[in-house]
């Protein structure tokens, strides 16, 4: 019963970029920057400290999705920013491990 989880099974519609046996990748619905996009392992996986040894390699895939996403959406050289929201303090909304990637125009920096 997770939204994410049924974005990447075509059970609800969504603007997906790219999918593969490990990843989905998809627009925000309700984007922050000029390209808002998630990538998603296809399997649930809800927060960081539910990894287990082997995850690692899932880990660096969604790496490479967000290259190939980056790429694909023209700002591989501008740059982009990779948020993972984790846990209530860092306000995750959807229970399902996710990066976002955003760019498309001149951020703020974060830790400012
Ligand atoms: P979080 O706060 O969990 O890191 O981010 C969840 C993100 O999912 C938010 O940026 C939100 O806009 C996006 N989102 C929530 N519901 C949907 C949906 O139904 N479709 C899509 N494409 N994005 C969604
Ligand atoms: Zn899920």
């Amino acid at each position: 019963d997770c939204l994410f989880c049924k974005i990447i099974h075509k059970e609800i519609p969504s603007e997906i970029i790219y999918q593969d046996a490990d990843l989905t990748i998809f627009k925000d619905i309700n984007p922050a920057a000029p390209v808002h996009l998630l990538i998603v392992p296809n399997q649930h996986l809800a927060f960081v400290s539910e990894m287990e040894p082997g995850d690692e390699v899932l880990l660096g895939k969604m790496f490479s999705g967000a290259k190939i996403a980056a790429e694909m959406n023209g700002i591989d050289q501008t740059g982009y920013r990779l948020i993972i929201n984790n846990g209530p303090d860092a306000h995750q909304e959807v229970l399902h491990f996710h990066m976002h990637l955003l760019g498309g125009g001149k951020m703020r920096h974060p830790m400012g």
